[in-house]
C-alpha cells in the first residue's frame, strides 16, 4: 500500500488504595482510571492525545496526577485515588497545533468528568422522547442491539443508517468495516462541519481536492471572504497561529487583513477593514472585487487566466453587484487595487456560515488568487496535503441523509444531534423502527433512541486521526492512557461484537495497526526504525508528520458561470457558529456557558443580535425579549443591541435551545434552526445557516441576557 491509499483508508474510514471518609482503611475495591505506568502522588505526568472537538484534531498533551475521588460502596462513602487529568495542553510537536488550544479544546476536560456522563447502558422505559430510560447490563443490550441489527440486515439492510460527523481516522475505517459487513451503504453526516462548499470551490476554481491550505502566514494582504479563520472555520488554532506571524512575526512587516463577512466575528474584530456584505451577498462581492481587478486593468497580466475565468467576472453586473453585497463600489475598487498593490496578496474563501449559494461564492473568491496571479506561490492558496485529500474518498458526508433517515428502519447516531442541528427531523427520528445511540450524554437525539450505549469519552480512547487541515501530511494518534471512568465502551468495539452476533465479523482497525501500515508506506530513510519503534515513537509524540511535497500542481479552473439570483429583501436572519458552542455541541460545559462572547460578551444564554435602527424602530433594547418568527418557525430570545450589526440583519448562535442535553445546556433559551428551517447549499446539499426572511416584535416573555461587560463598548463604526 503506498501512502496516498493509506490515507485513503484511514480518510474512511489504577488501581485505587482507597482510604475510607470516616478514616477507616478500605480494601482495593473498584479498579479505576489506570494509568499505563503507576501515578506517583504530587508528579505529574504528560501524555500525547488529540482534540476530537472539532475536524481540525489538534494534538495535545494532557498532566496526569494522581488525585481521588468519592465514591459510595454498599452505602459507605470511601475515598479512592485516582489518576486524574488535570490539564490539556497543545502538543509543542503537532504540526497543527503548534503548543495551542482554542476554549473548546481546553474545556474537553468537561466532558470527561461532566457530572451529566451516561455511566452505563440504558434501554427506554417510556415514550420516545420522555426522557425516560432504565439502566441495563452490557451483555443484554448488546443482545438487543444485535437484534434490531438482525431484523435490519434480513429485511433490507439499505435501510440502516448511520450518522457521524464528518471525521477521518481509525472511527470512520471501523464504522465503514462494520456497514460493508452488515451490506449497509456508508455512513452520512449531517453536514455540519463537512466544509462541502470550499472542497466542491476548489474543484471547480483550482481543479484539486480537499479544503486548500492558505499560506497566511507570508502573505502581505490577506482578504478572507466568509472565513471566519480566527472563529471557528476549518482549523482555528493553525490558523491564528499562522495569522499571528503575519501580523508579528516579520521583521518591519505587518501583513493586513481585510475581512468580508455578514456579521462583526471575531476575524472581523481583529481585521484592518471589514466589509460588511449582506447575507448571500459574499458571491456578488467576489466578483465585484474580481470585475474591478480586470475592468480597472489593476492587474497587468492576465496571459495564463483562462478566458471563461476572466469572462465569469466581466460579465458581472455591476448594479447587481452592488445591490445585493451591500458594499458600495467605491470600496471594492480600493480593495481590489490594495490587492493588486500587494507584493503577496492572497483570498481566503470560506463558508463559515453556509448559504444557499456558497459553493459558487467560495468558487468566485478562490478564482480571485487566479487574477492574482497566487495560486501555488509562496503565501498563496495550496493544496491540502495528500493526507487531507486522500481521505476525501471516504469520509462521511452529508448528501441525502434526511430522505434516507425518513426511509431507515434502524439509524445509529454516533457523535451527532440532528434533532438539535435539523430540528425538523427529529419527527422523522423518531418514527424510525430503532434507534441506536453511541453517545456519552443524553441530547436531543439520544432521547429518541432505544438503545444508548456511551462511548469512552475522548480521553479515555485510542484515537488516530486525520486533521482536516495541516501543513504538512500527518496524522495525530494516542494510545489510552487513563482507564474509564465509567462503564462506557468503545464505539469501534461495539460495532465488532454487533457484526460478530449477526455472523458478520469483520476486524477490527486499530490504532496500532493503523499506524505499522503508515509505516509500511514511508520511503526508507523516513522509516529507518522498525515498525513496532515507529509505532510506539509516533503514539509518545502524538502522531506523524510527514514532508510537503514539492511544488504546488498547476491549477486547472473548471468554472462555468456563476447562478446570481436576487437577494434577499427584508429583515434576515442567520446562524452562526460561536467560537464556544460551535455546533451547539459545547453547550454543556461550563466552562464554555461563561466565557464572554466576543461580541456581546454574553454568558449562559447567546441573545439575538441587531443593529440599532432596527431595535429602535421596533422599541427594543438591550436585554429585551424578542420573537424572530419565520414560515419555518420562531423563537423567543433576548436582544442584544449591536452597533457593529449590519442594518437588516439579525444573527444567533448556535448553542441555546437544547432541551435534555444536561444541567448546564438543557431548557436554556431557544433554538435558533427552528427558523431557519431545512435550508441547504444548492450544489452541495450542505446544512445552510440562513439567509431566511423574518420578522421581529418585542415580547415580555422572560429571558434574561447575562453580559460579561456593558454592551456599550467601543465598537468601532462600519467601515466600508
Ligand atoms: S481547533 Fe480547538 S476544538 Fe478544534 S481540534 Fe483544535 S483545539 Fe480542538
Amino acid at each position: 500500500m503506498d501512502r496516498r491509499n493509506f490515507f485513503k483508508l484511514v480518510g474512511t474510514a489504577s488501581g485505587g488504595v482507597v482510604s475510607g471518609a470516616c478514616g477507616k482503611q478500605a480494601e482495593e475495591i473498584i479498579p479505576l482510571l489506570v494509568p499505563e505506568d503507576e501515578i506517583v502522588p504530587g508528579v505529574e505526568e504528560w501524555h500525547a492525545s488529540v482534540c476530537q472537538e472539532c475536524g481540525a484534531a489538534c494534538g495535545t498533551i494532557a498532566r496526569v496526577m494522581a488525585s481521588e475521588r468519592e465514591i459510595q460502596v454498599d452505602g459507605e462513602r470511601f475515598r479512592q485515588r485516582i489518576a486524574a487529568i488535570k490539564k490539556i495542553e497543545g502538543n509543542p510537536e503537532d504540526p497543527v497545533s503548534g503548543g495551542r488550544l482554542c476554549a473548546r479544546g481546553h474545556s474537553a476536560l468537561q466532558s470527561l468528568y461532566n457530572p451529566d456522563r451516561l455511566t452505563q447502558p440504558l434501554k427506554r422505559a417510556g415514550e420516545r422522547g420522555s426522557g425516560r430510560f432504565e439502566p441495563v447490563p452490557w451483555e443484554a443490550a448488546l443482545e438487543e442491539a444485535s437484534d434490531a441489527l438482525a431484523r435490519a440486515v434480513s429485511a433490507d439492510p439499505g435501510r440502516i443508517l448511520f450518522l457521524t460527523p464528518p471525521r477521518a481516522g481509525s472511527r470512520a475505517v471501523n464504522i465503514a468495516r462494520f456497514l460493508e459487513s452488515v451490506g449497509a451503504p456508508s455512513a452520512r453526516s449531517i453536514g455540519f462541519g463537512d466544509f462541502a462548499a470550499e472542497i466542491e470551490g476548489a474543484r471547480r476554481a483550482f481543479g484539486w481536492e480537499g479544503v486548500p491550505l492558505y499560506e497566511i502566514q507570508d502573505a502581505t494582504m490577506v482578504l478572507s471572504i466568509g472565513a471566519d479563520f480566527l472563529g471557528g472555520w476549518v482549523s482555528p488554532v493553525m490558523y491564528s497561529r499562522r495569522y499571528g506571524h503575519m501580523r508579528q512575526g516579520r521583521r518591519e512587516l505587518r501583513g493586513r487583513l481585510v475581512h468580508a463577512e455578514s456579521r462583526f466575528s471575531l476575524t472581523a474584530w481583529n481585521a484592518d477593514r471589514w466589509l460588511p456584505v449582506l447575507p448571500g451577498g459574499e458571491l456578488a462581492l467576489a466578483l465585484g472585487i474580481g470585475r474591478a481587478l480586470v475592468v480597472d486593468e489593476l492587474v497587468s497580466n492576465l496571459d495564463g487566466v483562462s478566458p471563461t475565468v476572466v469572462s465569469a467576472f466581466t460579465d458581472a453586473d455591476p448594479i447587481w453587484i452592488e445591490a445585493v453585497s451591500g458594499i458600495p463600489a467605491d470600496a471594492m475598487r480600493e480593495v481590489a487595487a490594495d490587492l493588486a498593490a500587494a507584493s503577496r496578496p492572497l483570498v481566503v474563501s470560506g463558508a463559515s456560515i453556509v448559504r444557499p449559494n456558497s459553493a459558487d461564492a467560495v468558487t468566485a473568491a478562490n478564482a480571485l488568487n487566479l487574477l492574482l496571479g497566487r495560486v501555488g506561490e509562496v503565501g498563496g492558496p495550496m493544496p491540502a496535503s495528500d493526507s487531507a485529500t486522500a481521505r476525501e474518498s471516504t469520509r462521511p458526508v452529508s448528501g441525502d441523509w434526511v430522505q434516507r433517515l425518513a426511509e431507515a428502519q434502524l439509524v445509529f447516531l454516533d457523535g451527532v444531534n440532528p434533532a438539535y442541528v435539523a430540528p425538523h427531523s427529529a419527527s422523522v427520528l423518531a418514527a424510525a423502527e430503532t434507534v441506536i445511540s453511541f453517545s456519552g450524554f443524553l441530547d436531543d437525539s439520544s432521547v429518541l433512541a432505544d438503545l444508548i450505549l456511551p462511548d469512552h469519552d475522548a480521553l479515555e480512547r485510542s484515537i488516530l486521526a486525520v486533521p482536516d487541515a495541516s501543513p504538512l501530511p500527518s496524522v495525530a494518534a494516542a494510545a489510552a492512557f487513563v482507564a474509564p471512568l465509567h462503564e462506557s465502551r468503545p464505539t469501534e468495539a461495539v460495532l465488532v461484537a454487533l457484526a460478530g452476533a449477526v455472523g458478520k465479523p469483520y476486524e477490527e482497525f486499530s490504532v496500532k495497526s493503523g499506524l505499522a501500515q503508515l509505516h509500511a508506506t514511508l520511503e526508507p530513510t523516513a522509516s529507518d526504525t522498525d515498525s513496532g519503534a515507529f509505532v510506539a515513537g509516533s503514539l509518545r509524540r502524538g502522531g506523524w508528520q510527514g514532508e510537503r511535497s514539492g511544488r504546488a500542481p498547476e491549477p486547472v479552473p473548471r468554472l462555468d458561470g456563476f447562478e446570481t439570483d436576487a437577494g434577499t429583501e427584508g429583515l434576515v436572519f442567520q446562524v452562526y457558529p460561536s467560537s464556544q458552542f460551535a455546533d451547539g455541541s459545547g453547550a454543556n460545559r461550563p466552562w464554555l456557558q461563561e466565557l464572554p462572547d466576543p461580541t456581546s460578551s454574553a454568558m449562559w444564554g447567546m441573545p439575538a443580535e441587531l443593529d440599532p435602527g432596527t431595535a429602535q424602530e421596533l422599541g427594543v433594547g438591550n436585554g429585551d425579549m424578542v420573537r424572530v418568527e419565520s414560515v419555518h418557525g420562531s423563537l423567543e430570545a433576548p436582544a442584544y443591541v449591536n452597533p457593529a450589526a449590519i442594518p437588516g440583519v439579525v444573527s444567533m448562535a448556535l448553542g441555546p435551545g437544547q432541551r435534555h442535553y444536561g444541567r448546564y445546556a438543557s431548557g436554556r433559551g431557544s433554538n435558533p434552526m427552528t427558523v431557519v428551517g431545512d435550508l441547504r447549499d444548492r450544489t452541495t446539499g450542505a446544512a445552510a445557516l440562513g439567509p431566511v426572511v423574518v420578522r421581529i416584535e418585542k415580547t415580555s416573555g422572560e429571558g434574561r441576557l447575562i453580559q460579561f461587560s456593558r454592551q456599550d463598548r467601543d465598537v468601532p463604526p462600519h467601515r466600508v
